[in-house]
């Protein structure tokens, strides 16, 4: 073993290396044996079975739940700038936990090398930083120079992603089958996009026919322009179709009493529980959204509903929509399921990582 592989060790309760063998790629705090107390926030362990044996090597923070996040289960793999190296080419990341926060500068270097970009700005302004212990930042550039606006292509559709302000790192990409696949149920009907961002799923209806008429419902005043904005850009004339900066419960429920129906219906809500004591509220927000989305469509219209909750299930998804159409007196087929589009794969050892559910349904 060289010198660089020489990493404090953290010893498992008996069995617990069991899951990290079959592929889980976390160890919970109830799992250690013993925390290894010396270890900064971050730093990088060793994991050892109780009897001793080498299992996997990961950052520790003594602060989250998730007690080790692990990097590799190969004995001989140092975590330094090859390590990256390796690993961009088949993947990118995002610093989210202090274990990341401290490889910093390999990921910086690394992922400038491999995908040969020319800027790199770190979005370090999550939320979820805090939980690690880690300041929520302002957008910074790492590396090379970022413009405000950054036009790219999906499937064939255009947008412009702003990298400094936008949502999450601008756009949310994992939504980009769900997109394409909404083109066969939208040709020259009404559709109804909640949630709609910067248009994502507007654009891919209105650009089936010019008969299409799509509303594109949001919260945020700047999403709604931006998406406003994105018809232009793929030449669809935005004056045809309606863009309302709304509370999507409120909308619904006037689009309900004022008797609106549309064919098509897209429900894709931000995550309403990101921990698991949030689920009870968040299960109700679903069955309530989903009623709701469920009254302002014609019989025989088509629903299509999203949860991007790591802890709601895709039964859970499934559920809500069931609920709402006993209660409506509706039945509902189900007919495409999906999860997140190719470039956020699903580890199977960890159901975890299959944070998006997302379907296709009938509603008669
Ligand atoms: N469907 C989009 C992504 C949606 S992200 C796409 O394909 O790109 C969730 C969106 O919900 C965000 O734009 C956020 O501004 C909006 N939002 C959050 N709460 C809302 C609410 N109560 N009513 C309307 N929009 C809301």
């Amino acid at each position: 073993m060289s010198s660089s592989t020489h990493y404090p060790t953290a010893s498992l309760k008996p069995r617990r290396e069991e899951s990290l063998q079959s592929g889980h790629l976390w160890i919970f705090s109830g799992a250690l044996q013993q925390p290894p107390y010396w270890i900064e926030p971050g730093g990088l362990v060793n994991v050892k079975s109780a009897t001793g044996q080498f299992v996997a090597r990961g950052y520790y923070n003594p602060r989250t739940d998730i007690a080790i996040r692990i990097l590799t289960r190969d004995i001989d793999e140092a975590i330094d700038i090859d390590f990256f190296r390796r690993r961009m080419r088949s993947a990118v990341a995002q610093m989210h936990t202090a274990g990341m926060e401290r490889l910093r500068p390999f990921l910086i270097e690394a992922l400038m090398e491999e995908t040969r970009a020319r800027g790199l700005l770190l979005r370090n302004d999550s939320q979820s930083r805090r939980r690690e212990g880690l300041e929520v930042e302002e957008p910074v550039v790492a590396a090379g120079g970022v413009p405000t606006r950054v036009t790219v292509r999906e499937n064939d559709v255009l947008f412009l992603v702003d990298p400094w302000q936008g949502q999450k790192t601008g756009f949310f990409l994992d939504q980009r089958d769900k997109r394409a696949a909404l083109r066969k149920y939208a040709h020259a009907k009404r559709v109804l996009n909640c949630f709609s961002y910067t248009g994502g799923f507007s654009i891919y209806a209105a650009l089936t026919s010019d008969k299409t008429r799509v509303t594109s419902v949001d919260i945020s005043a700047s999403a709604i322009e931006d998406a406003r904005e994105h018809f232009v850009l793929n030449s669809i004339d935005p004056n045809q179709h309606q863009f309302l900066i709304a509370d999507v419960f409120d909308f619904l429920e006037q689009a309900r009493q004022g008797g609106e129906q549309f064919d098509v219906v897209v429900l894709d809500p931000p995550a309403f529980a990101k921990t698991q004591s949030a689920r009870t509220q968040a299960l109700k927000a679903y069955r309530r959204l989903n009623a709701l989305g469920m009254q302002v469509l014609r019989p025989g219209g088509i629903l299509l509903t999203c949860s991007c909750s790591g802890v709601i299930g895709m039964d859970d998804l499934l559920g809500a929509v069931a609920q709402g159409a006993q209660r409506l007196q509706r039945t509902v087929q189900l007919l495409e399921s999906y999860t997140h589009s190719v470039d956020h794969p699903i580890n199977i050892a960890m159901p975890e990582t299959a944070y998006l559910k997302a379907v296709f349904c009938r509603v008669n």
